[in-house]
C-alpha cells in the first residue's frame, strides 16, 4: 500500500511538472487523496493554490485536470507533461457539465 502510494506520488509529480507539489494521503476509508499544489501561486489569504481530490483513479484525474487548467490559465508557456492531456481534460470537464444539466 505504502509502496504503491509513493509510486503514484512520483508518477503524478512527474506528470504535473516542475511547478507542482503532489502529495497523496489516505483518508479514513483508506482511499487515496490527491493534493496538488502550486509552488508559485499564492491564493487569497496567502495560502498557496492547491486542489484536493479523493478517490483512486477518479481522484487522480480530477486533481490533474484542475492542475492542468490552472497551468494553462496562470502559467501559459510552462512545460509540463500533463499539458499533453489538456484536450482530454477539457472533454472530461465538458462531459461532467453535460451530466449535471
Ligand atoms: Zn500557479
Amino acid at each position: 500500500m505504502v509502496a504503491s502510494r509513493s509510486a503514484r506520488e512520483r508518477k503524478a509529480a512527474a506528470e504535473a511538472g516542475p511547478l507542482a507539489t503532489v502529495k497523496i494521503d489516505l483518508d479514513d476509508e483508506k482511499q487515496f487523496v490527491y493534493k496538488v499544489g502550486c509552488t508559485t501561486c499564492v491564493a487569497r489569504g496567502d495560502r498557496p493554490w492547491s486542489t484536493y481530490r479523493a478517490g483512486a483513479d477518479n481522484g487522480y484525474l480530477a486533481a490533474m485536470d484542475r492542475w492542468t487548467f490552472h497551468l494553462v490559465e496562470k502559467h501559459p508557456g510552462t512545460e509540463a507533461p500533463c499539458l499533453a492531456y489538456l484536450s482530454a481534460a477539457q472533454q472530461r470537464l465538458h462531459d461532467r457539465r453535460e451530466q449535471r444539466s
